[in-house]
């Protein structure tokens, strides 16, 4: 049997089409955009099996249907977003407890409601690599989305259920975003010198043009603030920037959000 490769195909500024093959099938992720995953496909000489899409947003979306009538790939996607392909073409709509198989990878579906109102991640267990995480605009490195149709408390939750997985799990972020992820979680968090050394290291790839990602859970859960919302550091630097914020979990999580957003 083939190994598997894991790649990043850049799209727009900053996004990740995330791509993984065994040398014949491919599936991808989030294809925002067709072309640069027909190069990608065309240059391996690989054909597209199944396409993963973790929730509506266009950059997202936008390559969906014509990678399905080229390659007649499989569409999963969430049940509980509306798809902007909704009603044009047929899709599996999944949700939690669903999974899906694509390269012959058992996909479990996994909700994370905050950034859409139905978004979900793609975890599974590829033989002979590290567990993997599509988790489109949930987890960033440093980071996570922004609230666009949840609440805090629904962020947190679906941020736990990702930081619950096993460390040496890939995280595959569907932007990179790192850099800018990575000089607010300083502010948040000066006293943090895996944040520190992790900042270096993600710099130097940037110089050289190396995507930062895939980064792991054990690395964000060790570096992003989000992740630590009950770290003393992290619950100190958000009081004194928002004074008389209730330091539940929550709430610190929800004003961290918010000064994230103005920084
Ligand atoms: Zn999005
Ligand atoms: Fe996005």
């Amino acid at each position: 049997m083939n190994s598997f490769s894991l790649l990043p195909v850049p799209a727009f500024n900053d996004n990740y089409l995330w791509l993984l093959h065994d040398g014949a099938k491919a599936l991808v992720v989030d294809p925002g955009d067709a072309a640069p995953i027909v190069d990608t496909l065309r240059k391996l000489n690989l054909n597209l099996e199944s396409i993963l899409v973790t929730h509506h947003h266009a950059d997202h979306t936008g390559g969906v249907m014509a990678l399905h009538e080229k390659y007649g790939a499989k569409v999963f996607a969430p049940a509980l977003d509306t798809m902007p392909f909704e009603g044009k073409m047929a899709y599996q709509r999944m949700g939690e407890g669903d999974s899906v198989t694509a390269l012959g990878i058992h996909w479990q579906v996994i909700d994370v409601p905050g950034h859409t109102a139905g978004h979900i991640a793609y975890f599974g267990e590829p033989a002979g690599m590290a567990p993997t995480l599509f988790c489109g605009d949930t987890l960033f490195s440093g980071g996570c989305g922004r609230l666009f149709e949840g609440t805090p408390a629904q962020m947190r939750a679906s941020l736990a259920k990702l930081s619950a997985l096993p460390g040496n799990t890939n995280v595959c972020c569907a932007h990179e975003y790192t850099l800018a992820n990575l000089a607010f979680a300083r502010r948040v968090e000066p006293g943090n010198t895996a944040l520190m050394r992790y900042s270096e290291a993600c710099a130097k790839k940037r110089e050289n043009n190396i995507p930062t990602v895939p980064s792991s859970i054990a690395i964000e859960c060790a570096v992003n603030p989000f992740l630590r919302v009950e770290q003393d550091e992290v619950m100190a630097s958000v009081l004194s920037q928002f004074p008389g914020t209730p330091s539940t979990p929550d709430n610190i999580f929800g004003a961290l959000r918010e000064w994230k957003n103005t920084a």
